[in-house]
């Protein structure tokens, strides 16, 4: 079967009309962000804030009229809200490059008062280790001595209360919220804003809000690095979260087994699609410490992600390896770089966090000022 083409989605969305205006929703730059791949097609409708709910139908009829469509396998339309004031602000697209312009500092998505930088840490799949990845590597940060955020927006399954122990709700004055404090970190998670027990069935526009909530609503103060944990895969929520908050760049973690790999290109794609840097790939669960004779074994073919990164030229930023003393201090909620700060692993996350700010303070390195005196 032929796979769908971006003319015909394009053609197929200046079918779907707002009802307020009685336009179409592509002439009114509704659309952002398009991408067409392989028979999935993905976009945002991108609506005024105060209009969001009444647009929802909306929105289901254009995932409905681009699932028509032969050669469609999956859609995925998520409902982002901007501020009416700079409602011209999102740039239009042109053919040639359509989702270039979408993402973070560039598209415009107002950077946030305090923060420096922000960095994604995502994973193609669930279970690789991403969030005990990006706890450690936010307190590396800090123990390099920089004031660092962690942002857990891990709707599946956030693990940041766990991980660096944190109960309660935030303290809020109805308007803003407080972050936690943690081993020096500030940290905010969508745990501490839901109810546990309360299985939550996300959709685009509660995912969005659920984003913008902590991301600006929070008073996080003066940030160096602002590390935002993903949630695992590619879908829609990914999507959002990408789009939506001024990313200086995304790490990727992966296991070396190849079906991660697999997974991981994707997340690469998907942040490469949004214009959004690559900062690296981290290995995670490299290789096998013995609890017992320290020895080491590769029990997934070790280096694969290494070899990965070469072959799609995206920095590798360093390994950690399978041990159970990681674990055992993640769910203790004594992650190992502060447990253990003079041991190995400790050494490692050090030396990726040391690469990623490297790599944050490059991409935004401004020509030096001359002072003539
Ligand atoms: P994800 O966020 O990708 O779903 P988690 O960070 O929650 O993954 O990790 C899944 C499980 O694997 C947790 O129990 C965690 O403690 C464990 N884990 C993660 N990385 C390692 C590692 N390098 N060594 C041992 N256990 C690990």
């Amino acid at each position: 079967m032929a796979r769908v083409t971006e003319d015909e989605v394009r053609n197929a969305l200046q079918g779907v009309i707002d009802p307020q205006s009685g336009k179409s929703i592509m002439d009114q730059d509704m659309v952002q962000g398009l991408v067409v791949k392989d028979g999935n097609v993905g976009f945002v409708m991108e609506v005024p804030a105060e209009r969001g709910q009444e647009l929802e139908p909306v929105r289901q009829k254009a995932e409905a009229a681009v699932k028509a469509l032969s050669g469609v396998l999956s859609v995925t339309a998520v409902m982002t809200a901007h501020k009416a004031a700079g409602a011209g602000a999102a740039p239009k697209q042109d053919g040639a490059a359509p989702q270039a312009k979408q993402a973070g500092e560039k598209a415009g998505v107002d950077n946030i008062p305090g923060i420096k930088h922000i960095v994604a840490v995502a994973s193609g799949k669930g279970g690789v280790g991403k969030s005990t990845t990006a706890v450690n590597l936010a307190l590396a940060l800090a123990g390099l001595g920089q004031k660092v955020a962690l942002l857990d927006a891990d709707i599946y399954g956030p693990s940041a209360p766990r991980l660096l122990d944190l109960k309660g709700k935030p303290e809020t004055d109805g308007k803003k919220l407080w972050p936690k404090e943690a081993y020096g970190i500030k940290a905010m998670s969508i745990g501490l804003l839901i109810e546990e027990d309360q299985p939550m069935v996300w959709r685009g526009p509660m995912v969005q809000s659920a984003l913008e909530q902590m991301l600006r609503q929070v008073e996080w103060g003066e940030i160096d690095v602002m590390i935002i944990d993903m949630p695992p895969g590619t879908g829609d929520a990914q999507l959002t979260l990408t789009q939506r908050a001024p990313l200086a760049g995304a790490v990727i973690v992966s296991t070396p087994q190849d079906l991660s790999l697999i997974d991981a290109r994707k997340g690469l794609n998907m942040f490469k699609k949004v214009d959004v840097p690559i900062l690296g790939i981290i290995e995670n669960m490299s290789y096998f410490t013995c609890p017992h004779c320290g020895g080491r074994t590769d029990v997934f073919a070790h280096g694969g992600a290494h070899a990965e990164a070469d072959s799609l030229g995206v920095p590798f930023l360093g390994e950690i390896p399978l041990d159970i003393k990681i674990r055992e201090t993640s769910d203790g909620g004594h992650p190992i770089v502060v447990s253990d700060p003079d041991g190995p692993h400790a050494a490692s996350y050090r030396s990726i966090a040391a690469a990623v700010l490297e790599r944050i303070e490059g991409t935004q390195r401004t020509a030096p000022r001359i002072v003539i005196q």
